[in-house]
């Protein structure tokens, strides 16, 4: 990069993030890129299921197309994204400013000024915010069943929602352990054939209720407690409760809306000028990679009109 070229940065590598590196290396547009676990996936990391809906991809679960996004980038030339974690972008009287940081701390942050900064950040899982949650995660409470399902093969485990994630995970558990307890609050939220699979699964036993206590035996998960008074023995509890927008910790104001999405128009142009939003983050229904991937393409486009870039 020169010291003429526009000042562009893209945060996360989901799929939208790998749509705007993309589609910006191919407008001949250079910039910076970077996300908090230095990978390119995102949430595909925790897809295990195929992609029924995106174009081309019927039969492969959401994880294999990441080995194919690091391909097509390598064969673009493009390295991935640096390690980093945004965590406070500012608007100055000068322009734009970015602080990261480089892991999970606050200390040695880095300043960059910039034109045009992408939000690509996308969603992470929402907890139970229950005593012993945090403490037991990776110790018997988990989020993610496709990377940690075969620690709890032979074991009785717990699911905690009513939607794709929690469906999908219960049957997806239900392969490997001999009883999967799916705990939810109200109607199956989830896409039909999920909803079928769960109801005709033997191993699979749905309870109407919250979970009100996860019990322990000194630093392992014993079980949970339910509002209806119930309890569960398992060995694992996996919560899939939903998402919400990953957020870092400082924004300009106005640029978040009341769901607590980035509020963007149809080409990713937030209300605060030089800042862009692609992907689930800007939207709390239809989170999808078709979605990621499209609105990444209108902001690279946004991009290249509002620097004056047009070739
Ligand atoms: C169980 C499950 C099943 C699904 N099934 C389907 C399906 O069948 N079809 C479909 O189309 N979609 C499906 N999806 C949704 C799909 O995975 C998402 O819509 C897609 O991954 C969104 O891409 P994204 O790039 O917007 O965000 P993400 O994929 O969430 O990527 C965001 C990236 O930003 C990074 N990041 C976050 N905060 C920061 C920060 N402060 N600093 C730096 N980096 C940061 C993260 O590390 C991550 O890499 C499913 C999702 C789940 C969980």
């Amino acid at each position: 990069m020169s010291s003429t070229d526009p000042r562009i940065c893209i945060v996360g590598g989901g799929p939208a993030g790998v749509s705007l590196a993309l589609w910006l290396h191919d407008l001949d547009l250079p910039f910076n890129w970077f996300d908090a676990d230095g990978a390119v996936g995102g949430t595909l990391r925790r897809v295990g299921n195929p992609l029924p809906n995106y174009p081309g991809l019927p039969r492969r679960a959401g994880a294999d197309l990441i080995p194919d996004l690091r391909s097509h980038l390598s064969e673009a030339g493009l390295p991935g994204p640096a390690k980093a974690r945004l965590v406070a972008v500012d608007r100055l009287p000068s322009g734009l400013a970015i602080t990261t940081a480089p892991a999970d701390t606050e200390a040695s942050v880095r300043t960059m000024a910039l034109d045009a900064i992408a939000l690509c950040t996308g969603t992470h899982p929402r907890m139970l915010g229950l005593p012993g949650e945090a403490e037991l995660l990776g110790r018997g409470v988990e989020i993610s069943v496709t990377r940690n399902r075969s620690r709890y093969a032979g074991q009785v485990c717990i699911v905690v929602g009513g939607g794709d994630a929690a469906c999908e995970g219960a049957l997806l558990l239900a392969e490997l352990c001999p009883a999967v307890h799916l705990v939810h609050r109200g109607a199956l939220r989830a896409q039909r054939r999920f909803v079928k699979a769960v109801e005709s699964s033997r191993r699979i036993e749905t309870h109407l209720a919250d979970v009100t206590a996860i019990l322990r035996s000194s630093d392992r998960l014993r079980g949970v407690e339910l509002s209806d008074g119930g309890a569960i023995s398992g060995g694992g509890l996996f919560v899939r409760i939903g998402v919400e927008a990953a957020l870092p910790g400082r924004l300009p104001a106005g640029l978040v809306g009341a769901d607590g999405y980035v509020l963007a128009d149809s080409d990713g142009r937030t209300p605060v000028a030089g800042v862009y939003a692609a992907g689930d983050l800007v939207t709390a229904t239809g989170q999808s990679v078709a979605w990621a991937v499209g609105s990444a393409a209108r902001v690279a486009v946004a991009i290249q009109q509002d620097l004056g870039l047009r070739a």
